[in-house]
Formats: C-alpha cells, structure tokens, sequence
C-alpha cells in the first residue's frame, strides 16, 4: 500500500478523492456524520420530507481498500490531525475538505442522521401546516426553495422576498434571474424586492451560507497554491468550499478540484490547477421547469426543457448514489 492520505471530511470534495485514491495509497476519510448528505436536493426535500432517506447516503460502499473514521477533527497539522475525545491519526498527506455552512436543512452538521432527520421532518411538517408563506432570499437556495413549494403546494400563498434589485445577482448572465423570475411570476408567486412578510403565517430564511476552517484556525476560505497546498504546512492540502483555489463553491468545482489533486498525490500530474472560467448554473422550479445558465461563451440561457433534462428531475441523486458506491436509498 502506498503512502497515508488522511481526507477530513466526506462531502463532495472528500468523498470524489477518497474514491479516487482508494487502492493506490492507504486512504482515512475521517467525517463527523454517519451519513453522506446529497444537499443539492435539500429543497426539494423541504417541501417534501419523503424524499430526504434518498438524500442521506451512507459511507459503507465507498472504499474497499480505504476507511472511514467518525470523528470530528479539531486541528490539522504536517503529518497529522486530533480530534475530539483524543482522536488522533497521522498521514504522509492531509487534505482539508470540510466544506462550507449553511441554515438547516440546507447542509447538515448533525452527527446522526436520525437526528437531522426528526428535525428536518418537523420543519418540512411547519411547512405543510402554513398558508401563506414567505422565503427571504435572492440566491439559488431561495429561488429554488421557492420553485419547489409551488410545485408540491400550488395553492399555497408564496412570497419570495429579495434584499438586491433581481434574482440570482451572483450569476455571470443576467438573462438568468430574469427568466426564473418570468416563471416564478407565472406560477403566482409574489416576487418583492426588499418587501417585507405579507399574511405569512411562516417565515423562511434561504440565506446565510458560510465558510470557516477552524481545523486551519481560518476565519474564510483557505488560500491554496496551484497544487492545492497550505502555505506554510508541509503536506497539507485543501480543496472544496474550505479552499480559495479561484472557483465558486460548487459541487462540480469541489469534484473537479478532488480529481486534479488525486492524480497530484499520486504523481500523474505536474502542471498547475486551472481554475474553470465559465461556470453551469442550473436552477429547477420543481421536477419539470426551470433555467439553467451554460459554460458556454456569452453565458447563454436556456430553460425548462434542458434544465429538466440536467437536474430538475431527479437533482443528480442517482449519480450520488452510484458515486457513493451503488444503492437508492431504500435502505434508511
Ligand atoms: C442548499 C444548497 C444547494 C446547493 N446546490 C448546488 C448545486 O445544485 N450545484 C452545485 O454545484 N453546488 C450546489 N451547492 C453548493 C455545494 O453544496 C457545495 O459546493 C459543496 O457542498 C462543496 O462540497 P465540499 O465537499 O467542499 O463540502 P461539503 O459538502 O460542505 O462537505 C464537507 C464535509 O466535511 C464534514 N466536516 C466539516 N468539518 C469537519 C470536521 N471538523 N471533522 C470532520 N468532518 C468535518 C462535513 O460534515 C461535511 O460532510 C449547494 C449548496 C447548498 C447549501
């Protein structure tokens, strides 16, 4: 068996590395959750609580060389990491993977799935339960979130309140946020810009995402080189939302990052990283409509029928699964 590989943290990033080195070196994934949690389908699972087993992915199929480790890591260094408890485990090369925040249930930080799950279920019941219902946010968690619950809740009274002056500021392609808005305003729901709640008996925040390392003791996201190396600790590597390589935090960055660095470590490749110029942005409203911004010169926008086809029909959990090692998610 080749040299130690220690990943800290199984999401997007640490599980497409882990997958990729198992066999060539001795891999530890070491990941606070028992479960993988598919969180491109959180808003879909709000507004329908069945969908979340197929959502929370366990991590026994993926390795068959490799381990994973339930721990929490509380500080990385050259040769090693500790965690809570005295969890302690030392590796030729440590990569950070921890991912980034974000309000529940648009990532999860519970430890047991079943914990997540209870709460997760309340809140999706909450949803149910209201009849007038306003989300505030203007990113794709919110515009998402709010395409699904008048997709599952058609009758339901649905405002969307955003804090700029459009949807989806962050998307290279204006054209983006106008289309969804278009949409969002056909299936009646109240669009406001800087509005605040009107007749809601429920009040959603689809906002407030963010990204620390405190394994690193970093307040942002960590500065890489063109290898993904931490400046100043040998051997230590960081890759996903907790690294700043020049990429958005994106699960297809956060794989694409994990591949380069596998073939990295295990010598393949010598040249740098090349951050991708031009990113996808899909963004369905429920199974069947949608827009969806292409990598492609001048950003083009296309709609429902392609964004269906991309995501909006079953929102990549398949691939997950198979990704994951095989299975449905019948097994929770
Ligand atoms: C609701 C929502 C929907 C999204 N939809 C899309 C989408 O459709 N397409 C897209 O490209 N991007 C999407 N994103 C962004 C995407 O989720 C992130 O880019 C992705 O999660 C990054 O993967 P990662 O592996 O870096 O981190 P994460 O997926 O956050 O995984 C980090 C892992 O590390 C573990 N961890 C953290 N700290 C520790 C520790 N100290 N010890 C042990 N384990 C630890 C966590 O439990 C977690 O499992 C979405 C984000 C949100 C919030």
């Amino acid at each position: 068996m080749g040299k130690r590989v220690v990943i800290v943290g199984g999401g997007y990033a640490g599980v497409t590395l882990a997958g990729e080195l198992d066999g060539a070196c001795d891999v530890v994934l070491v990941e606070r959750k028992d479960r993988f949690y598919h969180n491109v389908g959180a808003m879909r699972a709000y507004a329908d609580a069945s969908l979340y087993p197929r959502l929370l992915i366990p991590y026994d199929r993926l390795l068959r060389r490799g381990r994973v480790v339930f721990e929490e890591v509380v500080s990385v260094e050259t040769g090693g990491v500790k965690g809570t408890g005295g969890f302690a485990m030392e590796g030729d090369a440590i990569v950070v993977a921890t991912g980034s925040r974000h309000v529940m249930p648009f990532k999860n930080s519970f430890r047991e799935s079943a914990a997540f799950l209870a709460e997760a279920e309340g809140l999706s019941a909450e949803l149910a339960a209201a009849s007038g219902v306003t989300i505030f946010g203007d990113g794709p968690v919110a515009v998402e979130l709010a395409g699904e619950v008048s997709w599952r809740y058609p009758k339901k009274r649905l405002q969307l309140v955003g804090a700029g002056e459009r949807l989806l500021p962050g998307a290279g392609n204006p054209r983006l946020g106008e289309k969804l808005l278009g949409l969002l305003r056909g299936r009646g729901v109240i669009v406001e810009f800087g509005g605040t709640p009107s007749n809601a008996d429920l009040v959603i925040q689809a906002f407030g995402g963010g990204i620390s390392v405190p394994c690193l003791g970093a307040a942002g996201r960590v500065p890489v080189d063109g290898h993904f190396r931490v400046a100043g600790l040998d051997g230590v590597y960081a890759i996903g939302d907790a690294a700043d390589c020049g990429e958005p935090p994106l699960t297809f960055l956060a794989r694409r990052q994990a591949r380069y660095l596998a073939r990295y470590l295990m010598g393949g490749v010598t040249g740098v990283y090349k951050p991708a110029g031009r990113v996808a942005m899909a963004v369905p409203l429920g199974p069947k409509i949608g827009a969806t911004q292409l990598p492609l010169p001048g950003l083009p926008v296309v709609g429902s029928f392609v964004t269906s086809w991309l995501k909006g029909r079953d929102l990549f959990i398949r691939k997950n699964w198979d990704l994951m090692g095989g299975g449905n998610g019948s097994t929770f």
